[in-house]
């Protein structure tokens, strides 16, 4: 397909990449992107890392590349529903727009504390968009006496980690063991709990928070199961995402809180499995039978994800979707905290067993593999980004566990359980 219309609902990066990725393809008809946010497509990583210790200013995160787009915004504007039959996107401002391809990439956003008066409560912050954060970075401006973070997974510990280098006192408190122990486990946790100890932060794992109390019109203090409270004037609820799928009811397309179904081409599935030729969807939102992982259905949260899969649908939507090989990406995301670089490869979650293989957490850098029944899954390095690529290629061919025999710097690893919960 070369001309035509083509409507991208989500103005982010999948949906920036996606656009450009038609262009790129000689697609030559109208583009139109629909995006609920005000802005043009910036980028969400700094928000949690740079933006925090003020380095760089929320509006400087837009992402390369919007400027040369040939396209039209609707921007500020929700799509509302889709009539896919009409092959039609639904607007809030009331517009519906006819569409020969639909890209639905409008992503996720943070999941709320479960109280909704409580969440409301001014100094209760969530951290998902640029408002957000140049929200959160005044109310730390303001110099709370604590902050408590609820959840200690990628968002809670980085944004521990800027709060703690603006020198204020942090609490971070979650039931899991460890933090990251959802996505890494507790043996990487445990050494991200060492560090993040001593920066200063009061680590409270295993720790429920129950309730969220103001006082004098703002939050003033969280109650924790099994008693007991902490005082705290800035609260970051750092819970995870939801999908942004609610808009999609009523379409006939499977989609819910976990993501909308898609194929290997990127064509959303109806809620028979069948594809829908003219809609496809990418990044956060999209839920997709990942080859390396014997088919099974995974939504990922990664920037590179968002990139590639983005280029997929483009493929797939301007060639044909069989022209296109099913969407193989090795999930790969990074993270920066408390002075670490972490990097991962592949997805550890399910894995059976974790050994280090190069380096050591003693001396703070090192790369640990991971294994499920015998074959290596996914691989994350603490400050030795160098060593990962190595570990690509025995990810992809499911070598067996642990990989590069007599290649570690470790004379013979020792495979421990990686103490990840339950898939
Ligand atoms: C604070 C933070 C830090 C992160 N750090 C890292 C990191 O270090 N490394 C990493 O790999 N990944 C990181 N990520 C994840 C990465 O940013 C995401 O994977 C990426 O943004 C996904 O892009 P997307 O376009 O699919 O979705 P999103 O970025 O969520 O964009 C979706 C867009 O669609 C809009 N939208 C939603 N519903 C509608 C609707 N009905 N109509 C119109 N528009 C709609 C949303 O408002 C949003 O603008 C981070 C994410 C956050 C929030």
């Amino acid at each position: 397909m070369r001309d035509g219309t083509i409507v991208v609902a989500g103005a982010s990066l999948a949906g920036l990449r996606g656009a450009e990725g038609v262009r790129a393809r000689g697609f030559s008809g109208r583009l139109i992107l629909v995006g609920d946010e005000p802005h043009l497509p910036y980028d969400r990583p700094p928000l949690s890392k740079h933006v925090l210790t003020g380095e760089i200013a929320p509006g400087a995160t837009t992402l390369p590349g919007v400027g040369a787009l040939r396209a039209e915004w609707r921007l500020g504007t929700p799509a509302l529903g889709l009539d896919r039959a009409g092959r039609a996107l639904l607007l809030g401002s009331g517009e519906r727009l006819p569409f020969d391809r639909l890209l639905i990439a409008t992503g996720a956003r943070a999941r709320p504390w479960r109280e909704p008066e409580e969440a409301a409560l001014p100094g209760v912050h969530t951290l998902r968009g640029r408002d957000d954060a140049a929200a959160l970075a005044a109310g730390l401006a303001a110099r709370p006496g604590r902050v408590l973070i609820l959840g200690a997974g990628f968002i809670g510990c980085e944004a521990a980690s800027g709060i703690r280098a603006l020198g204020l006192p942090v609490t971070v408190a979650d039931p899991a063991p460890a933090p990251l122990a959802g996505a890494l486990g507790q043996v990487i946790g445990g050494f991200v709990a060492g560090r993040m100890e001593a920066a200063g932060v009061d680590l409270r794992m295993g720790t429920e928070v129950t309730r969220l109390e103001g006082e004098a019109g703002r939050v003033r203090r969280a109650h924790l199961a099994g008693g007991g409270t902490v005082e705290a004037d800035l609260v970051v609820v750092a819970l995870g995402a939801v999908r942004n799928t609610g808009w999609l009811a009523g379409s006939g397309l499977r989609a819910d809180e976990g993501g909308l179904s898609c194929d290997g081409a990127c064509r959303a599935l109806d809620e028979a499995g069948r594809p829908d030729e003219a809609v496809f969807a990418a990044g956060d939102v999209a839920r997709f039978p990942h080859p390396l992982y014997g088919g099974r259905p995974v939504a990922l949260e990664h920037w590179g994800n968002a990139v590639a899969q983005a280029a997929h649908a483009a493929r797939a939507m301007i060639d044909g979707p069989d022209r296109v090989e099913s969407y193989a990406e090795l999930p790969a995301f990074w993270s920066s905290q408390f002075g670490l670089t972490i990097k991962s490869l592949g997805l550890a979650d399910g894995a059976d067993a974790v050994a280090i293989v190069q380096g050591s957490p003693r001396t703070g850098r090192f790369l640990a593999v991971y294994g499920h029944e015998g074959r290596t899954v996914a691989a994350v390095s603490v400050n030795a980004g160098r060593w990962l690529p190595a570990y690509e290629a025995p990810i992809r061919e499911a070598a067996p566990f642990p990989p590069i025999a007599g290649g570690a710097d470790q004379p013979s690893p020792a495979p421990v359980p990686p103490g990840l919960p339950p898939r």
